[in-house]
């Protein structure tokens, strides 16, 4: 619990939410400014500020939410897709500071275009990256 953070009061019913899901470490509401209407948010319960600080003995029941809540909303929403999202830290567009996924139901041709993509300049400029990604994992 961190007392300026927003999540951790809607968690605790100090401000109320759309509560969707409430299932042991793992709580789920209805995003208040949708990207497409039914735009659910799963949040871990306890407070921590972005995907490096959860703790991986958290991943079964947070895939579990992930894919019961994204099933539902599909389902009540009548979506034919559904993007998963997370954004972590400012520069990747994180506002609330209380680590959080995104399930965004998606419509056939409802013009939404999550990012462009770019070409690298060579392979060589790939490979090169790669390697040090594997080198970073260790
Ligand atoms: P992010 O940019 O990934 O940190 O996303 C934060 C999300 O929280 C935004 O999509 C907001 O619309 C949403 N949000 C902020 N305050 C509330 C609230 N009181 N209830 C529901 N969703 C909220
Ligand atoms: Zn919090």
């Amino acid at each position: 619990m961190s007392d300026d953070c927003i999540f951790c009061k809607i968690i605790e019913g100090k401000i109320p939410c759309a509560k969707v899901y409430d299932a042991g470490g793992i709580f789920a509401f209805l995003d208040i400014a949708p990207v497409n209407k039914g735009h659910a948010l799963v949040v871990p319960r306890a407070h921590h500020a972005t995907l490096f600080d959860l703790s991986p003995d958290m991943g079964r029941e947070l895939l579990t939410a992930l894919k019961t809540v994204g099933q539902a909303v599909m389902q009540a929403t009548g979506a034919a897709g559904l993007n998963v999202g997370m954004n972590n830290y400012e520069a990747a567009g994180q506002l609330v500071h209380h680590a959080h996924f995104h399930l965004v139901p998606r419509h056939a041709g409802d013009g939404l275009s999550l990012w462009t993509q770019h070409a690298y300049e060579s392979t060589e400029e790939m490979q090169k990256l790669a390697k040090a990604i594997k080198a970073a994992i260790g």
